[in-house]
């Protein structure tokens, strides 16, 4: 007994009773879908790193590599799940996984919006001293200002800063780190000025 690639149910001919499809009908079918979904999932990507800048995590550095893992497991899933249908082997637990998958670039991508855009709580100074600066250009850029630890267990912070803040502080100073709690509890950079 096979599935249809297009619908899920089960079948004995080529020409699945539910959808009226036809075996290859609904490979090409299957195959459009993962197309579009895999598009949608890659722009969900970029939308979140664009996002992440935005109120950007005091975890930030760790949350993109969570979020490239994540890439890269869901494009080997869409590799495999193609492999699969072309073969006619079943797709149907595969396909699930990986529309699971789909949206949480977006998902994450909003949580982190929201927890900046509707974060009421206080903004609190955490006095820091830059050690060093990190830069990666590209379309994306990212900026960051390696400064003593505040919080227990940490020795550095890696805080996500624009390009005017990248240049305006140095190697040795001191400088205050305003961080705000997050509305759910992801703490956020909010600036960074000279003490
Ligand atoms: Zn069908």
């Amino acid at each position: 007994m096979t599935r249809c690639m297009n619908c899920g149910a089960e079948r004995d001919a080529d020409k699945c009773d539910v959808c009226g499809l036809t075996s290859s009908a609904a490979e090409f079918s299957l195959r459009s879908k993962l197309l579009n979904r895999t598009a949608f999932f890659l722009l969900g990507a970029v939308a979140f790193v664009v996002a992440s800048g935005r109120y950007p995590a005091l975890e930030l550095d760790g949350i993109l590599i969570f979020i490239g893992i994540v890439f890269f497991i869901t494009l080997g899933i869409a590799i495999w799940l193609e492999r699969r249908a072309v073969q006619h082997q079943d797709v149907d637990t595969l396909k699930r996984v990986y529309y699971g998958l789909i949206p949480i670039p977006w998902l994450l991508a909003l949580l982190l919006i929201a927890n900046g855009a509707f974060d009421t709580s206080a903004v609190k100074t955490e006095p820091a001293r830059v050690i060093s600066k990190f830069s990666m250009p590209g379309p994306i850029a990212s900026r960051r200002l390696i400064v003593t630890s505040w919080r227990d267990g940490h020795h550095l912070e890696r805080v996500a800063v624009d390009r005017v803040d990248f240049d305006r502080f140095t190697k040795g100073d001191l400088v205050d780190i305003k961080v705000k709690e997050g509305l759910v509890s992801i703490p956020w950079v909010a600036g960074v000025s000279m003490q």
